[in-house]
């Protein structure tokens, strides 16, 4: 989407290095790209190496939930697919976190619940050979993540569960185990989504922008708060979009997150 690609058709101009002005201009001094799977974490790499902002980059390698069918139906096999994800992770020094990986059981129509836990698991094994933390996905699993979490927790010195809808009780489990708690918009959409938000800790929260998902949108129970935001730090965090049909360099484009918003 930052390449002005969206479902797999070129809409716009890529405006990556824009947007990176963006969220410089907004306080942003360094940032991480998500690798989502094997690809997208090669992807990663070389987006950072080709990129004039070379310096604030950073990535995550590993495989989402939804992806995971990709371990077996890689040619060389799901140890092949493993190794290749571990190899990116040692090779550079760029790679900051293990991930995004975890459970989603909203999404199975993508993976089968067994595929996902048994992937999930052999995530741990990456972050456990490297000493890296784990950027954490949960979505709808009961117990499961919590316990696949829990019999894994010795294998990984701090994470992350990004993107966190659970409940209080959840939340306060998490941090239990020593988690910390990631916060993005889609933390935000309901009264009650903002009630556990005020519940975490200080020292347990991080804010994330997920881009390009997960902005807030005028629906949100989140939305009413970012008109006391004064416009002068309005500027930086939300300038103005254009539908991206009607893409105009410098502008935002609606519904697409972006870095400067994390403001
Ligand atoms: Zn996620």
């Amino acid at each position: 989407m930052f390449k002005g690609i969206y479902r797999g058709k070129q809409v716009h101009a890529d405006d990556t290095d824009l947007l990176l002005q963006r969220a410089i201009k907004a306080g942003v001094q360094k940032l991480i790209i998500t690798g989502t799977n094997l690809a997208e974490s090669k992807e990663a790499i070389e987006q950072i190496e080709q990129s004039e902002h070379k310096d604030m980059l950073y990535c995550t390698v590993g495989c989402h939930p939804t992806r995971c069918d990709e371990f077996d139906a890689f040619e060389q096999g799901p140890q092949g697919y493993f190794d290749a994800l571990l190899a990116i992770a040692k090779q550079h020094a760029k790679v900051v976190a293990i991930g995004e990986c975890g459970l989603d059981y909203d999404r199975l129509q993508f993976c089968a619940k067994e595929t996902q836990l048994h992937y999930f698991q052999k995530q741990f094994d990456l972050a456990e050979i490297t000493g890296l933390p784990m950027f954490l996905h949960n979505r709808n699993t009961g117990g499961d993540f919590y316990d696949m979490i829990k019999t894994n927790r010795h294998k990984f010195k701090h994470g992350v569960v990004h993107s966190f809808t659970g409940s209080i009780d959840e939340m306060r489990a998490l941090i239990d185990l020593g988690l910390y708690i990631g916060v993005n918009g889609c933390s935000l959409k309901t009264e009650e989504n903002l009630q556990v938000v005020k519940e975490i800790p200080e020292d347990r929260l991080m804010i994330e922008t997920d881009a390009p998902w997960c902005d807030i949108r005028p629906t949100h129970a989140s939305h009413q708060y970012l008109s006391k935001i004064p416009a002068e730090e309005q500027a930086c965090y939300s300038p103005p979009s254009k539908k991206k049909e009607k893409f105009e360099p410098g502008c935002m484009v609606k519904s697409r997150c972006e870095p400067c918003t994390i403001g």
